[in-house]
């Protein structure tokens, strides 16, 4: 399960802001997270409330905001969104495609008390 590493990174994240902001308590924090992120929900928020226990970040509310996946095209530089995981370019229906977004997951922000 390498949620536990990302979420130790993220509660980190979390907990330097809080500091750094003399924040009491961490009311909710939102995370982006890629359609196409191998990060899942449900480990994500269950190591939070183990990692997050006895710290300012305790109890605070975990929203993700899921980002459609992305892609561009090398050869003609159309940038389509991918539909069921079809690649194929959406301009001239190459398929030198690469991701541009879509696999992201990182603290976007965080609301304190
Ligand atoms: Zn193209």
């Amino acid at each position: 399960m390498h949620e536990l590493s990302v979420v130790e990174s993220m509660v980190a994240i979390v907990l330097r802001h809080a500091e750094l902001n003399k924040a009491s308590s961490v009311a909710r924090i939102n995370m982006v997270l890629g359609e196409m992120s191998t990060v899942m929900e449900e480990p994500v928020r269950f190591y939070f409330n183990m990692i997050a226990k006895e710290t300012v970040a305790e109890g605070a509310e975990l929203s993700f905001i899921r980002t459609p996946l992305v892609a561009r095209c090398r050869k003609c530089e159309s940038e389509f969104d991918v539909v069921e995981y079809d690649f194929t370019c959406t301009g001239c229906g190459g398929d030198q495609t690469e991701i541009i977004s879509g696999r992201e997951f990182q603290v976007e922000s965080i609301e304190i008390k």
